[in-house]
């Protein structure tokens, strides 16, 4: 890691006051829990000299602690360059919603947790989708998800793209990339901030097993079209689950690089999806699913080149400066149909209005309650535990799924949730894995 900066012998870091020692992996990770920061030493002279950091300039460090220049100098940059003296920056709006425009799909994927493949009867029309955006827009709204079943199957795709896009929000599409032609790429193309596109094999026939015969080459052509029409493309890749996965492995990585070799002067990436969402192959065994994690962080290190797992969302996250204290639980999800959920995961959670009868206002308000509520300060144990701003509280779908309404806003904090050992080592090791891969 090159850190552009001379530092004086004479500079005194103002270290956050609440620090915390987690000895993990042989190495001991240096935690500031308010701010959701960290820095990972190497050795027991590293960790005299942060201490000694913690009331001492550089050079009274230096005199006081013996520890190599190597190491010293380790210490310095870690803190430099994860900037351990910023307060935490907290993000105070809700600011991303997720719009499912339409059940209708014109596929018909086993590990679909929305059961999409027919248009609901009742589905939001074009002037109910541009109140919604207003709407989101003026309660302080920056993203829209425009989400199905295929979006593409709405005919007003493009007015609505536009019409958010005008009022100022960021509008992603999410698509299965078979229905578009270069025309309708080209035309929606300036409306959009990005676009995911999901491919779910390396080959036809891979593909074919969760999408279905002859979508492969059509869902390459949309993201050839979209990326060199200038959007920000995403791929999206579910590697099928089989058997033989593990010898499959390498097609995937060799796919992924070539795409992102084919459009390396784009903004383009491969995502790779390395977990099972709830709903996908609902019938797998715990071991299975674990199994499938393994295999999948696999391809994604090697499509990133990486010799351990880093999760590129976590360092993203991370790297940004804003402390991680929830996941998306409360930003608001729209169904077709007007219902409002408060995550992502609609299959998953209760119905807590609907919004021809609720006015977003309302809803907004629901979400920021349930939001706050899910905040980490506001779930026991995540108050006490030194991840509450870097692990974000894991998934905790299972302690509010059940509530309706009425019940999120009569909810009091502290909600209880689960944890466990194998929770905060998955986060040791990915602090670990970010620090050796970004900053060594
Ligand atoms: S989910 Fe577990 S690791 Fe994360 S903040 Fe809560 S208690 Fe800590
Ligand atoms: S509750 Fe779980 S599924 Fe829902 S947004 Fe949070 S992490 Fe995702």
């Amino acid at each position: 890691m090159q850190v552009n900066k001379e530092i004086s012998l004479d500079y005194r870091f103002r270290l956050p006051s609440i620090i915390d020692y987690v000895n993990y992996g042989g190495k001991t990770i240096v935690i500031a829990r308010e701010e959701g920061n960290w820095i990972v030493l190497d050795n027991q002279n590293q960790l005299a000299y942060f201490n000694a950091l913690r009331t001492k300039t550089i050079g009274e460090a230096l005199k006081t602690v013996d520890c190599s220049d190597d190491d010293s100098k380790w210490v310095v940059t870690q803190l430099v360059a994860r900037h351990f003296e910023e307060p935490p920056r907290y993000q105070e709006l809700i600011p991303v919603m997720q719009l499912y425009l339409t059940n209708g799909c014109n596929m018909n994927c086993p590990h679909c947790y929305m059961s999409a493949g027919k248009a609901d009867e009742h589905e939001l029309t074009t002037d109910e989708v541009f109140c919604i955006l207003e709407a989101f827009k003026k309660n302080g709204g920056i993203d829209v998800k425009l989400t199905g079943g295929e979006i593409a199957l709405r005919p007003d795709l493009f007015d609505i793209t536009k019409y958010g896009s005008t009022i100022g929000l960021h509008m992603e599409l999410l698509t299965n990339g078979t229905l578009w032609t270069k025309e309708s790429i080209e035309k929606i193309v300036p409306y959009i901030s990005v676009v995911q596109i999901s491919i779910d094999g390396y080959s036809e026939e891979e593909n074919a097993k969760v999408r279905g015969k002859g979508n492969f080459q059509k869902a390459l052509d949309a993201v050839h079209w979209f990326t060199i029409s200038g959007a920000r493309v995403h791929v999206a890749m579910t590697a099928y689950y089989s058997s033989d996965l593990s010898e499959k492995a390498t097609y995937y990585v060799e796919f992924a690089r070539n795409l992102k070799e084919k459009y390396k002067n784009y903004d383009f990436d491969v995502f790779i999806a390395t977990g099972l969402l709830p709903g996908r192959y609902g019938t797998l065994s715990q071991e299975e699913s674990d199994e499938y994690t393994t295999i999948t962080q696999r391809i994604y290190s090697q499509y990133k080149g990486c010799s351990n797992f880093v999760d590129e969302g976590f360092i993203g996250r991370h790297m940004s400066g804003v402390i991680l204290s929830n996941c998306s639980y409360g930003y608001p999800t729209i169904a077709s149909n007007g219902d409002v959920f408060m995550c992502p995961i609609i299959s998953a959670t209760n119905v807590v209005a609907n919004i021809r009868t609720t006015p977003l206002n309302k809803i907004m308000e629901i979400c920021n309650y349930a939001h706050n509520l899910s905040e980490t300060r506001n779930l026991e144990p995540c108050n006490h535990c030194e991840l509450k701003s870097i692990c974000g509280g894991d998934c905790r779908i299972c302690y509010f799924n059940d509530l309706k309404r009425d019940d999120i806003e009569n909810v009091t904090a502290p909600v209880k949730r689960k944890c466990s050992q194998d929770v905060k080592n998955k986060f040791y090791e990915l602090m670990i894995n970010t620090n050796t891969e970004i900053f060594h």
